[in-house]
């Protein structure tokens, strides 16, 4: 359960403007990408951000993606573990810290300002796609993380459970939780009221469901609020979950 994240804090601060996406593929001994496996997953990672662009057009904002840049595509960068909370849950900002280090790069803000500095780009986040089945979990910063966790980042499981394999849905939808966006289906976080009155007003949210085909989602108008495409209104206040 995170604060409420500070908005314009972090590497994602609003998703508009250029954005980019660093990716970064993590082989496990047991679990390792192939390269054929790695250009599926970037393939589907464009297919989300080709989409989330035309959902920002929708609500007029102009978004775009700089092609980004990788790290684990041409050679694996292969972990001995997935960091955990004592929940079990993934910790995507110590796999980053980890990652990074590992490519060498010590100070991940140093990291962000050089991106910045060549590209342009506005704004950056980092997905990890992670060939381990299991679930996928981001990691926005929030007012209680320190500088090293400065530059946001998400795990994109391959598969969910063995043979589920993820879509581009579940990148946008983890892309999108690091700009703010809350989750909206059943959760210890989240009152059956809630799930509900999500359900009734935005029923194809892709933070309240992630079918296979990402054009049968939209970004709602509480997700677009989250993510700075839209202001408030007074309802949207009554989905936030619990300890945001
Ligand atoms: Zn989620």
């Amino acid at each position: 359960m995170a604060e409420e994240r500070l908005k314009g804090q972090g590497s994602a601060t609003t998703l508009r403007g250029l954005a980019y996406t660093l990716s970064i593929f993590v082989d496990r001994e047991q679990h390792r990408w192939t390269r054929d496996e790695k250009l599926d997953r970037l393939g589907q990672c464009r297919i989300a951000e080709e989409w989330l662009v035309a959902e920002a057009r929708r609500y007029g904002v102009f978004l775009r993606f700089h092609t980004g840049g990788n790290y684990g595509l041409e050679s694996s960068l292969s972990v001995s573990s997935i960091p955990k909370n004592a929940r079990g849950t993934t910790e995507p900002a110590l796999l980053l810290r980890t990652l990074l280090l590992r490519v060498g790069w010590q100070d991940p803000v140093a990291l962000h300002n050089a991106i910045l500095r060549e590209t342009g780009a506005q704004t950056v986040h980092v997905v990890m796609h992670v060939r381990e089945p299991g679930t996928s979990v981001a990691a926005p910063f929030d007012a209680r993380s320190d500088a090293a966790r400065f530059l946001e980042g998400c795990v994109v499981r391959a598969e969910y459970t063995a043979g589920a394999a993820q879509s581009p849905s579940m990148y946008a939808h983890e892309i999108l939780h690091l700009y703010g966006a809350w989750d909206f289906y059943a959760l210890p976080s989240y009152r059956p009221e809630q799930v509900a009155l999500a359900t009734q007003k935005f029923p194809r949210d892709v933070m309240l469901e992630t079918p296979r085909d990402i054009h049968r989602c939209e970004v709602g108008p509480v997700t677009a609020w989250r993510v700075g495409w839209r202001a408030a209104e007074d309802w949207y206040e009554r989905l936030r979950p619990e300890g945001e």
